[in-house]
Parts: structure tokens; sequence; C-alpha cells
């Protein structure tokens, strides 16, 4: 193909122009955020918050740019392995899983390096706008609407530029407006499912000493004992990042949400576990404490569309953006890019629906849906709507969730599919339920 449009140069999109320029003589990334000076930007204020690359995501990256782990460990990130990686349930450690390798870096610094690595192949070039609409002829998009950067939102108008494409790749994040613009252009929109959790964040930096040898990340959750409430211990993470610093979050529910005052975030992490306890008591916080509120997990499924124009598909979090407590997000986005390119090597041509794709890539959306949505539904005040055989899944998934603290093997299998390894169908092997079933707590 000749041409291949990518709206969004965030995560999901750098991905999706290294796949397509595999594919397609131009590629052009554009972004409303001025992506040249730095990964921050109105357009992705969440990448300030802590970001952990889960394993599946990292042998993504390291796929699709060769030598990147090498890169990143020489600007500084960290590589944690086997016990430097520690995951807590109810303020209790679980037991490590030795062959776990975890890239640990902030998301401004990753997405830096990705950025590099997308924009120096010789056919993928950067266009600082504002994508408006799009352009079809009837079967298919035959290109986009483009605004200058600063320019106000509205009908199209002189100040607006068009560019052709054979391929149009929707990357605009959670707030996309794809469906909006397929439904003006005479499409339909794809349906949305939608979950509401009322999610906060809050993220803050710290100086990094010798305070936690052998530490890279740890994690702390509520687990079952607890009814998934923070009742035992806070719910929060650190991680290592580059810079000689520590990213702490601290991420909660409802009224419970975590604020901006750094002396109150100070004495929550004191109401986590060891690590967050330590790096609270001997380090520095650096910079202010960022908040991020997260309403709710929502999905658009484009396989229920019966027309949809050729030219076009979606990825990353335009398609799907679940709870980001269990760190989907980033590799979800890379194993969309890697269902667009099966379906771009099998043949498949731009112009016609990517049907193809979007059942491929709706495999791994379903995955990731399914395991952050059975989780939320432990809470409370997540009120649905319910999976059939839910409470089965449930009462098996704290059963699993119990043994995973002290049985190394069962602990492999949950990390498998919580790094988006394996299957969460891979959770209901009658030998690993065996397992689930004999597994005492130490005494
Ligand atoms: C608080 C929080 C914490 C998270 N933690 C994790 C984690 O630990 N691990 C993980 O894997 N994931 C995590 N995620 C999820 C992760 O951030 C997203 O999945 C990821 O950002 C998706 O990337 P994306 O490229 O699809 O979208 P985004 O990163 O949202 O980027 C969209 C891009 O599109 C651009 N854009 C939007 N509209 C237009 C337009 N009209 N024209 C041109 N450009 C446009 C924006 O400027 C932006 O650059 C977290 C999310 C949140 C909210």
């Amino acid at each position: 193909m000749e041409s291949g449009v990518v709206l969004g140069g965030s995560f999901a999109g750098l991905l999706a122009a290294r796949v397509l320029s595999e594919h397609a003589d131009d590629v052009v990334v554009i972004d409303s955020d001025d992506l040249a000076t730095g990964a921050t930007g109105p357009g992705a204020p969440h990448r300030e918050q802590l970001h952990a690359l889960l394993s599946m995501g990292h042998r993504q990256l390291e796929r699709w740019f060769p030598g990147f782990t090498e890169e990143a460990l020489a600007e500084g990130a960290l590589l944690g392995r086997g016990p430097e990686v520690q995951f807590h349930v109810d303020g209790v450690r679980k037991v490590d899983v030795p062959r776990l390798r975890m890239l640990s870096a902030t998301r401004p610094f990753l997405e830096t390096l990705l950025r590099r690595r997308v924009m120096a192949l010789p056919n993928v070039r950067p266009l600082h706008g504002r994508a408006t609409g799009l352009l079809d002829d009837g079967r298919r998009i035959t290109g986009v609407q483009v605004a200058a950067p600063g320019a106000p939102p509205g009908p199209s108008g002189a100040e607006h530029t068009v560019l052709g494409a054979d391929l149009v790749v929707d990357a605009m994040g959670r707030s996309s407006r794809l469906g909006s613009w397929l439904r003006a252009n005479g499409w339909d929109a794809p349906p949305v499912s939608r979950m509401r959790i009322d999610l906060g964040y809050a993220t803050a930096l710290f100086a990094r000493g010798d305070e936690l040898p052998g530490t890279v990340i740890a994690h702390a959750t509520p687990g079952p004992a607890n009814h998934y409430q923070p009742r035992l211990s806070e719910p929060g993470a650190l991680a290592a990042v580059e810079g000689g610093r520590w990213s702490v979050v601290l991420a909660a529910y409802t009224d419970y949400r975590p604020g901006s005052d750094p002396e109150r975030f100070l004495a929550r992490m004191r109401r986590c576990v060891a690590p967050l306890r330590t790096v609270a008591d001997s380090c520095t916080m650096l910079g202010e404490v960022r908040t991020y509120r997260f309403r709710e997990s929502a999905r658009r499924d484009f396989t229920r569309l019966t027309r949809f124009p050729g030219g076009l598909v979606a990825v990353g979090d335009s398609v799907a953006s679940v709870n980001p407590v269990y760190g989907q997000g980033l590799t979800l986005a890379a194993l969309q890019a890697s269902s667009l390119a099966v379906h771009l090597r099998s043949g498949a041509h731009p112009h016609t629906a990517a049907r193809g794709y979007f059942r491929r890539a709706r495999t791994v959306v379903d995955a990731a849906w399914s395991t952050a949505t059975t989780a939320d539904l432990a809470q409370p005040h997540v009120t649905g709507p319910y999976p059939r055989g839910y409470r089965l899944t449930r009462w098996a998934g704290d059963r699993l969730m119990t043994a995973s603290v002290h049985n190394r093997e069962v602990n492999s299998a949950f990390m498998d599919v919580l790094h988006m390894n394996a299957h969460p169908r891979t959770l209901a092997s009658p030998a690993l339920l065996l397992r689930v079933a004999l597994t005492r707590p130490p005494r």
C-alpha cells in the first residue's frame, strides 16, 4: 500500500506505525500533542501515573524493536527478576516466581524510547495536528481531515487539511471520536460495553538510595481474606525507575480515592506493605503527588457491526480501556499491533473491511476484559453487568488467589495469566484446580 495514517502517536499508535512500516511506503503519525518535545501532554495525562509493563508487553516490545531492553537498561531502566518483583495479597508476600522478568521505568521514558525507534524508520514521519474527521467514498475510508494544532474545534474549514490514506488507524485513546465520525459519514458506531468502577490513582516520585536492596517492584492488593477491601493493608505499588527514583502509586475506589496532599499520601504509604513503608520513612518525595480519576472500563466491539468501511482499523484504548490496576493497557496495545501484523501479512487488502483483524484482536481484548471485570465485580460498589456463571468463577477465583500466595506452581500459572502470557481459561485446568484444592497455608 502507498500510505498509512495513524491517528494518535502514543503507545498504541507507535506500535501500529511500526507494523504499518512493513506494508506502506509512507506512514504518517498524527498527534495533537507535540510529542517531539517529550512524551507528555494534555492528550494523555495518565502518562504521569505509574505504569507497569507486563511481561508479554515487554516481550512484544523486544520482538518489534530488538535490543529495546538493552537500550532501556543502558539509559537507566531496571530489570526486576524473580524475587526482585514482589506481590503481596492481604499484606502477605506471595511466593516468588523465579522466571518472572519485569522491565521497570516510567511510562514517558518507555514511550520516548519507543518513539525514537519508530521515528528512526525511514518511511515513518510525525505530524503535529488534530484529526477532526474521516473521508470516505461510500465503501472505504480514503483519508482524514486534520486541523492545525491550536485550531478551534468545529466543522471543517479552511484551516483543515486533508490527508489521503489506504489505511487509517484510530489510536486516539479512550476518548476517540471515531464512533461519531463514522455516524457522521453514514456508518454505524461500534456498540460500547461499560463497567463503572470509580477508581482514583495518585503517583509520586521519591529519591532512591540503597534502602531496599533486592527490590525492583513491590505490589500490594487486598484479597479474599478482606473481601478485597483495604482493611489490613493499603493497596499500592512501587517501582524502581530511571533517574535513581522510586515511583509510588496508591489506588482505591469511590470515597477512599487517594488525594494529592503529600502528608496524607505518606500516611497511607505507612499503612501499606513493608517496602512502601520503608520508602515513606527513608526517601525524599520529589515534586507533587499527581492524581487521576478513572470512572469506568469501556470497550467498543467492532466485530458486532454488520456494516463497516474498508481502510480503517482501531487499536489501543480506543478499542478497550480497562481498569488500570491490572496493568494491561500497554500490553493490550502491543498484542493488537501483533493482530494487525498477522492480518496484513495474511494478504488482506487494506481497502476491504478489516473483519479478520477485529476478530483476532477481540480474542485478546476478551481475555483482558474478563480478567479485569471479574475481579472488579468483587468490589461492593461495582454493580455489574455480571457475566454468566459469575458466582462460580468468583468462588474459584478466590480459592485460586488464596492458593497462589503459598503455592509456587499455582502462582506461576496465575502470573502467566496476569502478565497476559496465557489465556485466563488455563486457570480452569483440572490439574491446576486440584493443586488449588490441596494447597493449605503454612502453619
Ligand atoms: C491511571 C492509569 C494508570 C495506568 N496504568 C497502566 C499500567 O500500569 N500498565 C499498563 O499497561 N497500562 C496502564 N494504563 C493504561 C494505559 O495508559 C493505556 O492503555 C494506554 O495509554 C493506551 O495507549 P493509547 O495509545 O491507546 O492511548 P493514549 O495513551 O491515551 O494516547 C492517545 C493519543 O492520541 C492523541 N489524540 C487524541 N485525539 C486526537 C486527535 N483528534 N488527533 C490527534 N491525536 C489525538 C492524544 O494526544 C494521545 O497522544 C493506565 C491507565 C491509567 C488511566
